[in-house]
């Protein structure tokens, strides 16, 4: 039988990934449903191709298009982020969370409510609402198989009954594009941030990798991930992106998933799981690559990842107040609202200017996240930081 699947944020790169391995295996997968933001022109080829039951846009004014435009009877078709439950009435075995950012949250957590397996791509989710999203997906046995390619390193050679005995979890980093960069940092563009050495993604995203934040919440995601406490979990810069991450064990084996890299591999272990199913992703040539190379990483330059270390030891509502923070930062960067340098000063002083407290619900984490957005806001419409 086919296994369904529905994603959330299909024209991303994730979403767009994610449709190229299950084209490549028709036999295994079907489309349920696709959600996009705006998009509405990707989606109508997608629908085409991949004949989902129901489709989602989320701006009005996509929406209304792609309704003049589509002549697709059998398909439904609605508007507006509160879709999700009338997106999962459509059966579906596996959702695969694209969504960027912390509106990814709600749809991650209504199908971890519904007992269905997701492979989570959305890092943010679980920053801000920490071990509340993997409770809600262990009681209702929900699994999240991580398809962030260091997590899902991770979970690929995390030896399930010899837990007790890691010693370390090692996340990668490339390092991004400004790994070696020395002159004036505050003159760096949002074309040059988002222009990644080894990874092509979205645009938040390689803003998180130039500022390392994206490793940051990267760490938050593991710790959560994997309950791992953050001393047990180390960076480790590897500019090439082969080693996805690696796992120490007491023994002082380190285990770790290699590969090119290309976002497919992870999507495609996360599709197949348990199994493994074929991609057409470049392979690995060792002798062609002949050296591998890592450093550690310079806090100093990367602000962002002494933060994220930060808000995990404060640990209740501080990564939530970074995560809102860091969203609203590299927003107003990409808007050439504030320059590059800022970015970590008002993460900063927002988790500075906001009280931390405890996080016992979804409904909490919204609330926190609503309230460090508006004072990350003001910061940047006062230039006061
Ligand atoms: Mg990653």
């Amino acid at each position: 039988m086919k296994k369904k699947v529905t994603i959330f944020g299909s024209t991303g790169s994730i979403g767009e990934s994610t449709l190229d391995i299950v084209k490549n295996h028709p036999e295994k997968y079907e489309i349920v449903g696709l959600t996009i933001n705006t998009n509405y022109k990707k989606l109508l080829d997608q629908v085409s191709i991949f004949k989902p039951k129901i489709v989602s846009i989320n701006n009005p004014d996509s929406y209304k298009r792609f309704k003049e435009i589509s002549k697709n009877n059998d398909l439904k078709v609605v508007n507006g982020h509160d879709c999700y439950d009338e997106i999962l009435d459509y059966k579906t075995d596996l959702v695969v969370a694209a969504i960027t950012g912390s509106t990814g949250l709600l749809p991650v957590v209504k199908t971890a409510e519904r007992g269905i397996q997701i492979a989570l791509a959305n890092k943010e989710s679980l920053v801000c609402s920490g071990s509340l999203i993997t409770n809600i997906a262990k009681k209702n046995n929900s699994m999240i198989l991580p398809i962030d390619s260091e997590h899902n390193a991770i979970f690929q050679v995390l030896d399930s009954k010899n837990r007790s005995k890691v010693s370390k979890l090692i996340l990668t980093a490339s390092g991004g594009p400004f790994l070696n960069r020395d002159d004036d940092l505050s003159q760096i563009t949002p074309e040059e941030a988002i222009r990644h050495p080894n990874w092509s993604m979205g645009k938040k995203i390689s803003v998180d990798s130039a500022t390392m934040m994206n490793k940051g919440l990267e760490l938050i995601e593991a710790h959560f991930l994997f309950e791992m406490p953050e001393k047990k979990i180390e960076i480790v810069i590897h500019p090439e992106s082969i080693i996805h991450s690696c796992v120490e064990y007491e023994d002082g084996s380190i285990l770790s998933q290699m590969g090119t890299p290309d976002m497919r591999t992870p999507i495609s272990f996360a599709l197949g799981y348990p199994d493994r199913i074929s991609t057409n992703v470049e392979r690995l040539n060792l002798g062609k690559i002949k050296k591998l190379t890592f450093y550690e990483p310079d806090f100093k330059k990367f602000p962002c990842l002494e933060l994220a270390y930060d808000s995990l030891k404060l640990k209740k509502s501080a990564p939530t107040i970074l995560n809102a923070a860091n969203e609203i930062a590299v927003d107003a960067f990409l808007n050439k609202k504030i320059n590059y340098l800022s970015i970590p000063k008002i993460i900063e002083k927002t988790l500075n200017k906001t009280s931390i407290s405890n996080v016992n619900s979804i409904k909490d984490v919204i609330e926190i996240d609503l309230c460090a957005r508006e004072i990350a806001n003001d910061m940047v419409c006062s230039r006061k930081f």
